[in-house]
């Protein structure tokens, strides 16, 4: 299978625990942007088991406080996941964003992911 987070070169990983891990994503989206994976193939958020779950959300946390203390321009992050090419998913092994924000890094931030489909981002 030709999938780039099954084979992921382990001097890329920031932070890990037993059942997931983190890196750069290579294309950021903001200065910081990572990526959460689990280390099982697993197509989306939705097949991930309970334990591979909890320690998504630890490591989001130790991301994000990690990011905070290197950065004091961050002021607020995006969490999300893709699932399903119809929501724009590419790459088919699980992955949950973190995306750092700063003041002034989009033209219009109100909304954040509701941007997802963006006629409807503005309310
Ligand atoms: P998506 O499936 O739309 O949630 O996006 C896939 C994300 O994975 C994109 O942000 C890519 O920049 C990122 N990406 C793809 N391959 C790699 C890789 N080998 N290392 C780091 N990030 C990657
Ligand atoms: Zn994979």
């Amino acid at each position: 299978m030709n999938c780039p987070f099954c084979k992921i070169d382990e001097k890329k990983i920031l932070e890990y625990g037993k059942f997931v891990f983190a890196i750069k994503d290579q294309h950021p989206v903001t200065e910081g942007h990572l990526l959460i994976i689990p280390r099982a193939h697993r197509e989306n958020y939705f097949e991930l088991t309970n334990e591979e779950l909890a320690e998504v959300h630890q490591l989001l946390k130790i991301c994000r406080n990690r990011i905070l203390a290197q950065d004091l321009s961050v002021e607020g992050f995006n969490v999300g996941a893709n699932c399903g090419e119809v929501a724009g998913q590419t790459v088919f092994h699980c992955h949950i964003h973190l995306i750092p924000r700063r003041k002034g890094d989009d033209s219009n931030p109100r909304g954040g992911v509701r941007g997802v489909i963006d006629s409807k981002k503005s309310y």
